[in-house]
């Protein structure tokens, strides 16, 4: 899928510890970023503020991935133009956010956006983190604005620290909470988190700017984090699933000074914003390299921090089924967004979330397996648990807990009721779970065939296949494979 990359780079790669005060300018002839490749909507922003008299530069991992022959998400851009002065230039354009103050450009459901250049000095701790350049999409401007309000004023990291010479605003861990000072390009290149991620494509004459090798990181597949590591990860935490997300993603190799810090630091993302974390555990998981971001989650140790019951339930003894379930789920998950279809937080958390509800069922009495009331329980309680760091939305821990409660409905099927179960908004997503926890072993395979023939036949074929449902089965552990005849308690079929 990737196309090799080609660079003309004479010039040694600029230190990463001092800042760079000038860029090494690698002119169009030495790059391959065309225009074709940019989205014509983030060309016009760029020659708008041109035109304007600013600086414009895209920026980021646009420029990243378009160099490696990658079609981009999102465009992002960066200029000198203050946001007021971005509004004047576009009517389509509305300023967001507060602590850290950026332009959207809208064109229909397309949006670019443009950020102003902020200052900084050299990387050194307590330096903030940049904003997400993605902000949670469901956030609308006003809900934004009442929870940044809210934050500032959150008695729990109370403590605001303000910083008379940068009018920046810290609380007690050193986390920035208000930063809209703003600088050069030069500044604002040492705030971006790995070198693959700040170089700067200047729409005045297509050259690429580069202050701190990133252009190498790229054609050598490193990623490498600018400035000092232990400083940069104990900043903005989040960095640390960006360098799995990055290496998932990419393929590229970690910098072994970037890798050596993720073990010792990993408990940091316990600071991190739940809701900053749903936003993260989305991008890696339905980015389309879902499979790979587990392996590299775990590998790294990072799985253990964002989400440990999952990572304890996967390691145990128990472990290998929900894995199987997991692991598939989320291939035919990068599957669809490689296809372009829809996928759904609440089916991803139910995958994650398989062997810790399991694990909640089965410590019921066996009579109590197929309750409702039993797996609801469950589902909240391992919702809960994983809320401590992740932060799961009310709308889809409910389907979460729909898909859950339709398993034994499913597995069991009982007569005409069948048929209102077909009906459920939730059967769709109820019984793909039943499939993958059929291939993964943990349910009858001939049930879930049962269901794919009834959805399949004349409603005149339905009748004969619900009159010869059986009796009702004994509960069996959601968490044991079926069939397995060498458990300690051999357990008939039944379901979660
Ligand atoms: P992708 O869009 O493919 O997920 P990206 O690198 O574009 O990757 P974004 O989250 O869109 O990631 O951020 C855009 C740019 O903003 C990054 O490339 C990086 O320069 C900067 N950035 C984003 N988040 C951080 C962070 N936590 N710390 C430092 N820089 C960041
Ligand atoms: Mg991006």
């Amino acid at each position: 899928m990737l196309k090799p990359i080609e660079l003309n780079l004479n010039s040694p790669a600029a230190p990463l510890q001092a800042p760079a005060t000038t860029a090494r300018i690698i002119p169009r002839s030495d790059h391959t970023i065309s225009r074709s490749g940019i989205s014509p909507n983030a060309l016009r922003v760029l020659y708008r503020l041109r035109e304007g008299g600013f600086q414009a530069f895209l920026v980021g991992g646009c420029v990243r991935d378009l160099l490696l022959g990658i079609e981009p998400k999102d465009f992002d851009v960066a200029t000198d133009a203050l946001p007021e002065e971005v509004r004047k230039l576009f009517r389509n354009c509305r300023l967001i956010g507060r602590r850290f103050r950026l332009a959207h450009v809208y064109f229909g459901r397309d949006i670019i956006e443009v950020a102003t250049f902020r200052a900084a000095t050299a990387p050194s701790p307590g330096q903030d983190p940049l904003p997400d350049a993605d902000p949670d999409a469901e956030e609308d401007e006003e809900s934004q604005i009442e929870r940044e309000d809210a934050e500032l004023a959150e008695p729990a990291d109370a403590a605001v620290f303000a910083d008379a010479d940068t009018e920046r605003l810290f609380d007690k861990t050193g986390r920035i909470i208000y930063d809209n000072v703003y600088g050069t390009v030069d500044e604002d290149v040492w705030r971006r988190d790995f070198t693959a991620n700040a170089l700067y494509y200047n729409i005045a004459d297509f050259s690429l700017w580069d202050y701190v090798g990133g252009a190498e990181d790229i054609a050598a597949r490193r990623l490498r984090l600018i400035g000092d590591p232990d400083t940069r990860y104990r900043e903005d935490p989040v960095r640390m699933l960006r360098a799995a997300r990055f290496e998932a993603k990419l393929g590229f190799d970690l910098d072994p000074a970037t890798a050596e810090p993720l073990a010792r630091l990993r408990g940091r993302l316990a600071d991190v914003p739940p809701a900053r974390l749903f936003d993260e555990t989305l991008k890696l998981f339905l980015n389309g390299c879902g499979v790979r971001s587990l392996e590299v989650l775990r590998r790294r140790g990072l799985l253990a921090a964002l989400l440990p019951t999952v990572d304890a339930y996967l390691e145990s003894d128990r472990g290998a089924s929900a894995e199987a379930l997991l692991v598939r789920g989320l291939a035919n998950t990068d599957r669809r967004v490689s296809d372009g279809k829809a996928v759904t937080p609440s089916f991803l958390f139910a995958l994650l979330l398989y062997g810790p509800i399991a694990r909640l069922i089965e410590a019921a009495p066996p009579e109590r397996w197929h309750d409702t009331a039993t797996i609801l329980d469950a589902c909240d309680r391992a919702v809960r648990d994983a809320q401590k760091h992740v932060l799961i939305p009310r709308r889809f821990s409910l389907g979460l807990r729909e898909m859950f409660a339709l398993q034994p409905r499913l597995e069991h099927p009982r007569g005409r009721r069948a048929l209102r179960v077909l009906e459920h908004p939730r059967f769709r997503a109820a019984y793909d779970l039943l499939l993958l926890r059929a291939q993964a072993g943990l349910a009858p395979p001939e049930r879930a065939d049962w269901w794919k023939r009834l959805q399949e036949v004349a409603p005149a074929e339905r009748e004969p296949m619900l009159d010869a449902l059986g009796g009702e089965a004994a509960p069996r552990p959601p968490g044991a494979r079926h069939g397995a005849r060498r458990r300690r308690r051999p357990r008939s079929a039944g379901p979660v």
